[in-house]
């Protein structure tokens, strides 16, 4: 696995976003303010660009930095942290095992960043069961396709499981109780992301 693989990782997730733009938005008219799949379809439509413009340095890294100058909104920084601390971590080229563990650097980065915890109804929700389920892979010895089916899986899993959720962190926060019964729309967002890895490895 290389940058290559990257770059069609940030594609495969571009592409998804921009499906799925009217269900993320919709999800955040119900328990934030309408914007996130506007916000992210725009994100990534600049990562692509500056990604096909060939400047220097790792693909994910280019597109955190990009995420986090491009994106307003709180998904912006979060995005653009989970990505330039997972380009950080991988270098040009890497196993499956050190993809893993720029994983979990990268969400751990992010509960960091928004001084959040799983439960919270935010996207790690999503990411973070999704960076276990590939740990797990690894020490199952699974091929990457495999690891990375497992991550969709769990990611969508961990998406819906906050429907039922009171959100205790980002604008959702603010309806206290009124928040349960929405999926959280970033932990919709990263089951997208993280879905997009199965996409990328074709
Ligand atoms: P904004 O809320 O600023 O409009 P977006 O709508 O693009 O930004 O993104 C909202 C999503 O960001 C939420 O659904 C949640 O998943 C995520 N989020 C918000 N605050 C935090 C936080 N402190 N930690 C982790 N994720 C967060
Ligand atoms: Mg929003
Ligand atoms: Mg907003």
């Amino acid at each position: 696995m290389d940058a290559a693989f990257c770059a069609a990782w940030l594609e495969a997730a571009a592409l998804a976003v921009a499906a799925d733009r009217e269900r993320l938005t919709d999800l955040d008219a119900a328990i934030g303010d309408a914007d996130h799949g506007a916000n992210l379809d725009r994100g990534f439509s600049e990562v692509r660009q500056a990604l096909a413009a060939g400047g220097p340095g790792q693909p994910l890294a280019v597109a955190g930095v990009t995420l986090i100058r491009k994106v307003g909104g709180a998904s912006g920084p979060l995005y653009g942290s989970l990505l330039r601390a997972m380009g950080k971590a991988l270098g040009e080229s890497f196993t499956l095992a050190g993809f893993a563990a720029a994983f979990q650097a990268g969400v751990d980065e992010v509960a960091r960043l928004g001084k959040a915890v799983e439960g919270d109804k935010t996207m790690l929700d999503a990411l973070g069961p999704a960076a276990r389920a590939v740990a797990g892979a690894v020490r199952d010895g699974a091929e990457p396709r495999a690891a990375f089916e497992r991550a969709a899986e769990a990611a969508r899993e961990g998406a819906l499981a906050t429907v039922p959720l009171v959100a205790r962190k980002g604008r959702a926060s603010y309806l206290g109780e009124r928040s349960a019964g929405h999926e959280d729309p970033g932990a919709a967002s990263s089951a997208l992301i993280v879905g997009a890895l199965v996409t990328a490895d074709g």
